[in-house]
């Protein structure tokens, strides 16, 4: 390049910069509000409802909260005064990434797809989930690594209508276990992002952890024990060791990060609430001494107590395999009443339905379900706001409508202080400040 030319593309450049900031100085876009009525408003901070409220809500965060809030002249105006307005939804136990609902087990599933095809087959998942009331999840893992990274990026950069997600990335496992895609014959060699997070021994969990860091996970998913619905994998048998477990912990907590362990035998979860983890995924087969620990430990059991309505339902269509089936006997029942057992003991709750197992969209009929099984409406609730907003933690911005959070509401037609299932119809759907369903 020439200096002449050079010195006049300079030029050019620095006269257009002058030209935009005289252009665009003067005339600086107003902060847009919007208000929000409500005929009730669920306080799940302070356990009740309140009557006439006003939100305020300048970009994507709440600014003010009350009866006496003025409304200020030039605000758009949304009329729930006949409704009842919760805090956005947190489903703590997902699975949005993984591509089109699939029961069958067949790992051929998984190899018949391309990883751009499982993330564009994901994108209905993130839109039914959001449109049931649920703003933001935390997904705990996919079988083809990093799908979920790009899904939740996709929605955080408005391309697509999805909630908030906070992602795994990839299950830590162990080779074989209850997050490992099995099934093939072993002379098969899978690709690369089918076993990226295989560890065995707590240096492979570290290294695992560190590539999941370095991916841009949100917290890790370790496999403490065996699964349900897993070819080889065993419910009842402990996968990772105690010294696996703390290295997991260790690693994460170096970046900043939370780990969940899927457990549903009592070894694997009490090694995992001893080794230090955020949350117990499933908790099934949870013993006197396992909720005692978590309640010491301040450990959540984030429990999937519906979703075995779905698997009876595939079950009898023969959708889902029998060996699936064979692991699944008598669980159920045991899940549900230990559920019940740590509510009474006062065990820390979540929200988190396996979201994947049943179809998407319908998370919301667990709330009945933890109701009929011991809970208040209430606790249900807290349990999906104010509870998952602490475990995932971030509480500063999620989890209930106070100013200076995210403006993520939900709005329902009946009282679902009466009726829990008032939940599985939601009316108005607002996350981030923008609406997404009004009814
Ligand atoms: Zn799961």
């Amino acid at each position: 390049m020439t200096t002449r030319l050079l010195t006049a593309l300079i030029l050019c450049l620095c006269s257009a910069t002058i030209f935009n900031a005289q252009a665009t100085a003067p005339t600086a876009a107003p902060v847009h509000v919007t208000a929000i009525k409500a005929g009730r408003l669920i306080d799940v901070d302070a356990g009740k409802a309140l009557s006439n409220q006003i939100m305020l809500i300048r970009d994507n965060r709440f600014t003010a909260v009350g009866e006496a809030v003025e409304i200020p002249p030039g605000a758009t105006v949304i009329d729930l005064s006949n409704m009842t307005v919760l805090p956005g939804l947190i489903d703590c136990h997902t699975h949005l990434a993984d591509g089109a609902r699939d029961p069958s087990g067949d790992p051929l599933t998984y190899l018949k797809r391309t990883a751009a095809e499982v993330a564009l087959e994901s994108v209905p998942n993130a839109r039914l989930t959001l449109e049931s009331g649920f703003t933001t999840v935390r997904d705990v893992g996919v079988y083809r690594a990093l799908t979920d990274i790009a899904l939740r990026d996709a929605i955080a950069r408005g391309d697509i209508p999805g909630p908030r997600m906070y992602v795994a990335g990839a299950y830590v496992t162990i080779t074989g276990g209850a997050g490992a895609l099995t099934g093939a014959t072993p002379d098969i060699q899978l690709p690369w992002d089918l076993r990226y997070g295989q560890a065995d021994g707590p240096w492979q969990v570290r290294a695992v952890i560190r590539k999941l860091a370095n991916n841009g996970a949100d917290h890790i998913k370790i496999l403490s024990s065996g699964a349900v619905l897993e070819h080889g994998s065993n419910p009842n048998a402990q996968e990772f060791t105690m010294e696996e477990l703390r290295a997991a912990v260790e690693e994460a907590q170096a970046f900043g990060l939370r780990v969940e362990a899927h457990a549903h035998a009592a070894p694997g979860i009490k090694n995992a609430i001893l080794a230090g983890v955020a949350s117990i995924e499933h908790a099934t087969m949870i013993d006197d001494e396992g909720i005692a620990l978590a309640k010491a430990h301040g450990t959540y059991l984030d429990m999937d107590i519906y979703d075995e309505e779905c698997i009876e339902e595939d079950a009898r269509h023969g959708a889902i395999p029998a060996d699936f089936v064979q692991h699944d006997a008598a669980l159920g029942q045991i899940q549900r009443d230990n559920f019940r057992k740590a509510v009474a003991a006062g065990a820390k709750m979540s929200f988190g339905t396996d979201a994947g197992v049943c179809p998407y969209g319908v998370a919301a009929r667990q709330f009945a379900f933890m109701v009929k099984y011991g809970m208040t409406p209430l606790q249900a609730i807290q349990a999906a706001t104010k509870n998952a907003a602490d475990l995932l933690g971030h509480s500063d911005v999620l989890g209930s409508i106070k100013p200076g959070k995210y403006a993520d509401i939900i709005a329902v037609q009946a009282d679902p202080l009466q009726d829990v299932r008032a939940l599985e119809n939601v009316s108005f759907v607002m996350k981030d400040g923008k609406v997404y369903k009004k009814q």
